[in-house]
């Protein structure tokens, strides 16, 4: 890395945290600056979003390497904690490319000063359009009624074939209503369903536009027909759906989540539904992906699908470009655009 006074080794790696140079100088050409990015963003990224920074693509399947990167850009299913970062002492960013950040060990990265980011907002849409594919799927059976088309044993019309739940006038549960949580919420009231939300705090904007009530996990549980998922993955958030908090659900509910898999305790899940004490889980993330618990595999009523939460074309798109916004900023002394910490 070059500085002003054109004497490179008189920066050394130990002297973090420092302020980063601008990476545009009136006197010098720019300076690339050495940058780790997960290689499946390849595809998604543009070379304005690349301009001036030195790429090493990381393989999925390949350690974090060590040395002198100023940024790292992984993906959800890359940790990065303490062993990371001794690998990378020059690390200035961790541009994490998704929403949640329970891959990344903020507390770590704090104590070193690094910077962590995520990509909140520019998902929200895409996130809550799934949530309401697993939600209809759900309450239409839509696989059961796929696999009799397929099987080429369907009869015909039949007026007691495949009968649903009706959403309308039934009770949505949102447990957590931040962007998703609420921008699920906003698309129930074009189902005509009554709002109810758990959360830390209140919402006022959210209950003035969609009548949504707040209340506690326990009364959300008894009431909602559906319970939808949106805290992020924390240690007061891990297992919260477990064989009590199901037995606590309406008999023949309907439990989706679209946020972390490690809300729910799958095995507990499993049983519920084997037990026909749940309606259906409509379910797009795992506590061990890519595993998925052999019991939730073959329970009934459930629509799994492979963490595609975020899967358009356009979002992920804008995905891996606030991530390398994130970086840009922060390699130009600027405050990130988004935030976890730093
Ligand atoms: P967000 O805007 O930060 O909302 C999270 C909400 O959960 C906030 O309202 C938050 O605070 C609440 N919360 C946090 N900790 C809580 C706790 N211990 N108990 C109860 N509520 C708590 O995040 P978001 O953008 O909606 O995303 C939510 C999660 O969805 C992410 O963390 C990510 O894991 C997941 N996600 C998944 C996909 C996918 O591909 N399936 C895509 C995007 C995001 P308050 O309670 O104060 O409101």
């Amino acid at each position: 890395m070059g500085s002003e006074n054109g004497d490179d080794d008189q920066i050394a790696a130990s002297d973090l945290p420092r302020p980063c140079p601008p990476i545009r100088s009136r006197y010098f050409p720019p300076v690339p600056y050495p940058v780790l990015i997960a290689a499946e963003l390849r595809d998604l990224l543009t070379p304005a979003d690349l301009a001036d920074l030195d790429v090493t693509w990381m393989a999925a399947e390949e350690p974090v390497p060590q040395g002198d990167f100023v940024a790292i850009v992984p993906l959800l299913s890359r940790w990065v904690g303490g062993t990371e970062l001794k690998r990378l002492p020059n690390l200035r960013i961790i541009a994490n490319c998704a929403a949640g950040y329970n891959n990344v060990d903020v507390v770590a990265a704090e104590m070193r000063k690094v910077t962590v980011t995520n990509t909140p907002d520019v998902l929200t849409d895409a996130t809550a359009d799934l949530t309401w594919t697993l939600i209809l799927a759900c309450a239409r059976r839509l696989l059961e009624g796929i696999a009799l088309i397929r099987s080429g044993t369907w009869a015909g019309w039949h007026p007691t074939e495949l009968l649903g739940l009706e959403l309308r006038d039934k009770t949505l549960g949102l447990v957590g209503a931040g962007r998703i949580g609420q921008a699920v919420g906003r698309r129930a009231t074009g189902f005509g369903m009554r709002i109810l939300y758990a959360a830390r705090s209140a919402k006022a904007e959210f209950e003035r536009d969609t009548g949504a009530g707040r209340v506690e996990l326990g009364p959300l549980l008894k009431d909602s027909d559906v319970v939808s998922l949106h805290v992020p993955s924390t240690p007061e958030t891990k297992g919260m759906i477990n064989s009590d908090t199901l037995a606590r659900m309406k008999p023949g509910a309907i439990l989706v989540n679209t946020a972390r898999g490690d809300l729910v305790r799958e095995e507990a899940l499993a049983m519920a539904l084997e037990e026909g004490r749940l309606g259906a889980a409509g379910l797009d993330v795992y506590a061990d992906e890519p595993a998925i618990h052999p019991r939730l595999l073959a329970a009934p009523r459930t629509v799994l699908l492979p963490h595609i939460g975020s899967a358009t074309g356009d979002t992920r798109r804008r995905m891996a470009a606030l991530a390398l916004a994130n970086v840009r900023a922060v390699l130009q002394g600027q405050p990130p655009l988004t935030a976890v910490f730093g």
